[in-house]
């Protein structure tokens, strides 16, 4: 009777045993059942965003500084960035080399290519305002100053508010006039301006956007990648930097 109690013991404790390592090792299987097509769906997600902006939007950051808007809803102190001149002019040395390539490949469209603005310090910008400011009110007595500011708001900008404090932005034409240049000319050098980093910052049908008229000179540095990208897509700098931002960039 003892020995076959013990038997039927160890027959009871091998059992449980056994019992026991199936129901682990079933815990465990299902586990891992369980969490792999999750961490699959998971991986093959992030894979997918990744594409997205590998082919889309490029890895640059609303913060960069070739990126620095300036605007009349982005009044912006005396920047006084490190200069350097080209063709007389001064611009930001960091694209020194840029303006000098776009100079050269416009004047290889037309000789009579050149710059006529470049870097403006704040404080001059304000002497050019008013300058402007006196002459519509001059050509016009009627017009009060609000709206002698509003007609120069088109084409010129208040102190803070003109980007050619920053260093990054030329106009270039042909001749000293705005939008004077001859239209097939401006066209092709407006073409080939995302090749060395820039782009037009005021083009046709913007304004709104803008908040200032078609220039056919104004061009603005920000990247040959970011050029390109809002050249392809025809964004301004305002909503290039909106589209940044909304993707946490
Ligand atoms: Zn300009």
């Amino acid at each position: 009777m003892g020995k076959g109690l013990n038997l039927k013991c160890i027959g009871l404790i091998v059992g449980v045993l056994l019992l026991l390592l199936l129901l682990v090792k079933g815990v465990f299987l299902k586990t891992d059942n369980a969490q792999m097509p999750e961490s699959t769906v998971k991986s093959e997600r992030l894979a997918d965003s990744n594409d997205k902006e590998e082919s889309d939007l490029p890895k640059v950051s609303s913060a960069d500084w070739e990126l620095r808007l300036v605007n009349r809803n982005h009044y912006t102190p005396e920047l006084n960035p490190d200069l350097a001149m080209v063709d007389n002019i001064w611009v930001d040395r960091r694209i020194e080399d840029q303006v000098r390539g776009f100079l050269e490949a416009a004047q290889a469209i037309d000789a009579n290519e050149h710059l006529i603005s470049g870097y403006r310090s704040v404080a001059y910008q304000e002497e050019l305002y008013e300058s402007y400011v006196e002459q519509e009110m001059a050509a016009n007595p009627d017009l009060s100053r609000a709206a002698a500011e509003r007609l120069v708001q088109t084409y010129s900008q208040p102190a803070g508010a003109s980007e050619h404090q920053t260093g990054l932005a030329i106009d270039m034409s042909t001749v000293n006039s705005l939008n004077a240049s001859d239209p097939e000319v401006a066209r092709q050098v407006q073409d080939l301006a995302a090749d060395y980093g820039f782009v037009l910052r005021f083009p046709q049908g913007k304004a709104k956007v803008t908040g200032v008229d078609y220039e056919d000179w104004h061009f603005r540095y920000v990247g040959v990648q970011s050029a390109n990208y809002m050249k392809k897509n025809q964004l301004t700098l305002e909503e290039y930097v909106n589209l940044l931002k909304e993707n946490n960039q």
